[in-house]
């Protein structure tokens, strides 16, 4: 048996259990045993054969012997009977009336009968038993079975696998136990380089492997779980890190700062930049002053102020010429992931960069501008320009710095000396489509990425474990805190009140529901969600009648939408009922209040985000988090949003609240629910950041663990995306 064998060539499989292994992504004998268990059943509920009593309902676990079938003495009722065994002791079976019993398994082998312990005229007997099959225990593995069950370090395990229609857990069970019997173990060399294991007392591969799918005890099988963990997140780390040494052969633009000039240009702000804002602007410049390309991720709430540190970092890198030349500036790409969102920066930067005289584009897909403008107006101090002319203007140097959307730099326009890209929220902006804009340029531009997704730090080493991490985790002073409820049913008369006289000062409503108009698709919810329209015309109804109501959601033309969010913007609509759509991208700072439908439905980052639409105002905002769940766990998750001091911390205690099969790891960030186990594990993810970044730095190639880096190209960590 070979490990990359596909399994059709060593076991019989019909076509249910072909689409069935397929479905679980198991073609090779190599998948099967990488398939993990998700959990072990709790064998300290076994009792030991020679220590029953009369009474008991039981589960015993032995090796059955004796299998024979006869009528019952006077009655004629066809019976099976047999023998159960294990190391403390033996005891009779009895099937009455199910003759076939004796057929259905087979002397020696072992299995787990559940049923009752029954007082006969020759001693005890289970009657009736329940048969499970477990396969033959690896060998010494049962024996352990019967140790004394005192504390978890002797508690022996089963695994339990994931199923699906067609592959049963026992089935799997079974199947690896093949494997591994097959002495294929002893084939697997150990990728993971021997010091790390040493260091961090992980067991080798066939090691774990083994405690993985037959664990003697509790202890055995979370040392596996912790070295494939710790793997899976090392791998990560290798591969991002592996490609930031790749990025940072390119030649890249070193970004000189005059001090006094960049004071002056921030003293022009109408306010004193935070703490954090200052280190981030530091940590940028010293970044930028290099030559080769900075990889800095600026993480930070909503509100933080990471427009102001991106002005800064883009006013830093056009007052340098580009090489070798003493006329013209260094381009600056600045790019977000909405039009509404690139049109925002657009205005903010034309309010720092003012006085410069400096020209900012703005490229969208529904039309260019370009500040200044001789024809200014006093309204606009743009003007709308032809996508040819803002391209050629791009094209030969003339505009420092351009905004857009994502595609900005991906599409047809071409910089002339790009030094700096600024990419707002753009996740799956990775290595790869960073590798690319180098390749286009023969400098490879600074690289600053922003987010205001919360997630917890130890993910954020691990996914953007190519980056430089930077957090804004300080909120300028004076910003209020909104003030959050957590609604329950009965109280949403009164805060529907609370709300009425907000809006009688002039203020305005979000309604975040958690779908547009189309059937719930998660029906295993007791209450159905809210839809949007639905819920705008109820609140029409019943509940506002004297105000403007309009509805946005992601189903709308991108031409209605930005209708709908002007008229809001304007104040002409009072309440504005959407789906998380406004979650980026909406600054409207007279509306202080939103109110969450099926609150429970969301992630606590994206409460948070959602929330984080009401902080633009001087005037006190409110979130009004309705829930119709009433676990307790439910209230927990929501009352942390009320506590926690910032979206970091947020998610933390998300991370923390959250069980392993609830984490979404690989539907969100590419990572599996073992992965995320370590991620909870702000140690394990140190280590492994910390072996990874010295190995590479010895080795970018790995070349000297060839075993190593085959694995890691096995992987196939290639172009992971993340949302
Ligand atoms: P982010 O992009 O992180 O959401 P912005 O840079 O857009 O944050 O800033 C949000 C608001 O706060 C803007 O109106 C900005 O002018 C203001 N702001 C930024 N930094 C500060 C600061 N240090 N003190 C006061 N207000 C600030
Ligand atoms: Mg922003």
């Amino acid at each position: 048996m070979q490990l990359h064998d596909p399994l059709t060539s060593h076991f019989r499989l019909d076509l249910t259990q072909k689409k069935a292994l397929s479905k679980l992504n198991i073609q090779s004998v190599r998948d099967v045993l990488f398939y993990f268990p998700i959990r072990y059943t709790d064998i300290s509920a076994l009792k030991n054969i020679g220590e029953l009593t009369e009474g008991d309902t039981v589960t015993v676990y032995g090796k059955l012997s004796g299998l024979k079938t006869r009528k019952a003495f006077k009655s004629k009722i066809p019976m099976a009977e047999g023998i159960i065994e294990d190391l403390s002791g033996k005891i009779k079976i009895i099937w009455f009336n199910q003759a076939y019993m004796a057929k259905m398994a087979h002397d020696g082998q072992m299995v787990k009968l559940s049923g009752k312990v029954t007082l006969g005229k020759n001693g005890l007997y289970l009657a009736n038993p329940e048969v499970e099959k477990t396969g033959e225990m690896p060998i010494d593995s049962h024996e352990s079975l019967f140790s004394d069950g005192s504390g978890s370090e002797t508690t022996p395990a089963f695994p339990v696998y994931r199923e699906t229609k067609g592959i049963t857990s026992r089935w799997l069970f079974h199947h690896v136990q093949k494997i591994m019997r097959s002495g294929i173990l002893e084939t697997m060399p150990d990728y993971l380089p021997k010091e790390v294991l040493d260091k961090y007392h992980l067991p080798k591969l066939a090691t774990a492997l083994i405690w993985m799918h037959a664990p003697k005890n509790a202890k055995d099988a979370e040392a596996a779980r912790k070295r494939f963990a710790f793997e899976e997140v090392f791998f990560i780390q290798l591969k991002r890190h592996q490609e930031r040494a790749e990025y940072e052969k390119n030649k890249s633009y070193a970004v000189t700062t005059d001090t006094s000039d960049m004071n002056n240009f921030v003293e022009r702000f109408p306010f004193a930049l935070t703490k954090a804002q200052q280190d981030a602007t530091k940590a940028i410049l010293a970044d930028m002053a290099r030559t080769y390309p900075m990889a800095r991720l600026l993480e930070g709430d909503v509100g933080s102020g990471k427009t102001a540190v991106a002005a800064v970092a883009a006013y830093a890198a056009i007052k340098n010429r580009p090489t070798g030349q003493n006329f013209g500036s260094l381009q600056v790409a600045y790019m977000a992931p909405t039009e509404i969102l690139a049109t925002q920066h657009f205005e903010n930067f034309i309010k720092y960069f003012k006085h410069t005289g400096i020209n900012v584009g703005l490229i969208t897909g529904s039309g260019c501008r370009k500040f200044p403008t001789k024809v200014a107006s006093a309204q606009e101090p743009w003007t709308n320009i032809s996508r040819a002319q803002l391209s050629k203007w791009i094209e030969n140097g003339e505009i420092p710095i351009v905004i857009g959307t994502h595609a900005l730099i991906q599409k047809s326009v071409k910089f002339k000396h790009l030094a700096l890209v600024i990419i707002d929220e753009q996740h799956r902006f990775g290595a790869l489509q960073r590798a690319k804009l180098a390749k286009k340029e023969g400098f490879a531009p600074h690289f600053l990425s922003m987010t205001a997704t919360p997630i917890p730090r130890t993910l954020a080493l691990t996914i953007y474990g190519d980056l430089d991490l930077t957090l804004l985790d300080e909120m300028p002073a004076g910003r209020k805190q909104v003030i959050t409820e957590i609604i329950p049913i009965n109280k949403r008369k009164d805060a529907y009140e609370e709300i009425k006289k907000e809006m009688a000062q002039g203020r305005q409503l979000y309604v975040i529901c958690p779908r547009i108009n189309e059937p719930d698709p998660d029906k295993e919810m007791a209450v159905i969600a809210k839809s949007v329209t639905e819920e705008a015309k109820r609140l029409k109804k019943e509940v506002f009648p004297d105000k403007e109501i309009a509805v946005l959601h992601s189903k709308m033309t991108k031409q209605k939408k930005e209708e709908v969010m002007e008229e809001f913007y304007s104040g002409a609509i009072d309440i504005l009922v959407a789906t998380s759509v406004v979650e980026v991208g909406v600054n409207v700072p007279n509306a202080t209040m939103i109110i969450i439908e099926g609150a429970e439905r969301f992630g606590l980052a994206q409460l948070h985000q959602l929330r984080g639409r009401v902080l633009r105002s001087s005037h006190q905002a409110y979130c009004y988090l309705f829930a119709e769940a009433k676990s307790q766990k439910t209230i927990d998750r929501l009352k942390a949003l009320k506590n926690a001091k910032n979206g970091f911390e947020l998610s933390e205690m998300d991370l923390a609240l959250r069980g392993a099969g609830e984490l979404a790891g690989t539907k969100q960030w590419g990572i599996t629910d073992l992965g995320m186990e370590a991620i909870k594990n702000i140690k394990m993810v140190e280590a492994a950041r910390t072996e990874a970044t010295a190995l590479i730095a010895r080795d970018p190639q790995l070349s000297k663990t060839p075993l190593l880096a085959s694995a890691l190209i096995a992987k196939n960590l290639e172009g992971l995306h993340f949302e």
